[in-house]
């Protein structure tokens, strides 16, 4: 047995779920420093986090996630420069992002990658958002630790295939989305094209349906998402949508439905 399946029911469960949340509830208050050095170049351990507005250091018992927000208001203790809602908001999603994964997996080296996963999509999504990229410096890491994960979980299991099938995932849709960024320049970066390399392995590992589903999620709600833009914009000035956040909301389609969607568009449940 490789992964603690847990009943999901009863005490151990739900302490289970409780220690999850408050880890989510630690990476996502990290996250925060990540989404907002990271693109700057900045050290995310150095220096103490202070007040953009003041610089006044981050007191310990103000930088309790989600809580510390409300208590303050969403101000500052020293000057009441407003503090951005999107710093509670992560913290809170991360937290939820890692009892999904712990319901989906169960407690093992799996759950160690998804929420990884799950961390790194809700730190890029954030950074894309704000200054359209998506930084080397956490992108590339990820195609490390997911062949380190992976190749352990196959070692333990003694089943290498879906390490054979994170491999071609990953090289599927990195080469996807290089062709469509050489093809279409204005619309795909290069970010775009490492970051599919990560989200083909991350689904390929879990089967073919998880893959296709995924990837097509991504344009799919890319293109709904840019209708949707286009349509509420009074001029028709041009907008450089990022399409990042696309491909990670895809990429979490494909890790919780990918599998029943293809079972039920093959006909194999039937
Ligand atoms: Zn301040």
């Amino acid at each position: 047995m490789t992964t603690l399946e847990l009943e999901h029911t009863g005490a151990l469960w739900w302490a289970t779920v409780f220690l999850v949340a408050l880890l989510g509830l630690g990476i996502g208050s990290f996250l925060n420093v990540v989404a907002w050095r990271v693109p700057r170049g900045e050290s995310v351990t150095h220096p103490r986090s202070a007040c953009p507005g003041c610089g006044h250091p981050v007191r310990a018992r103000d930088n309790v996630p989600v809580v510390s927000w409300m208590v303050l208001r969403g101000k500052c203790r020293d000057c009441g420069e407003p503090i951005s809602v999107r710093y509670p908001l992560i913290e809170a999603a991360t937290a939820l992002l890692f009892v999904l994964v712990l319901w989906h997996f169960g407690l093992g080296i799996e759950f160690v990658a998804y929420a990884y996963l799950a961390a790194l999509g809700v730190a890029l999504t954030s950074i894309d958002l704000s200054v359209h990229r998506l930084p080397n410096a956490l992108v590339l890491p990820a195609y490390g630790v997911l062949a380190v994960l992976f190749a352990a979980q196959s070692f333990i299991t003694g089943d290498w295939w879906p390490f054979a099938r994170a491999v071609i995932g990953g090289a599927a849709l990195f080469a996807l989305y290089f062709g469509a960024a050489i093809v279409y320049p204005g619309g795909m970066g290069f970010g775009d094209v490492k970051l599919a390399g990560v989200i083909g392995a991350a689904l390929g590992w879990l089967g073919w349906g998880p893959l296709v589903v995924g990837a097509f999620s991504a344009f799919l709600l890319g293109a709904i998402a840019g209708v949707v833009i286009i349509a509420t914009k009074k001029s028709g000035r041009r907008t450089r949508i990022p399409f990042g956040p696309w491909m990670i909301a895809g990429a979490a389609v494909g890790v919780a439905w990918g599998d029943s969607v293809w079972d039920a568009y093959t006909g194999t449940w039937a």
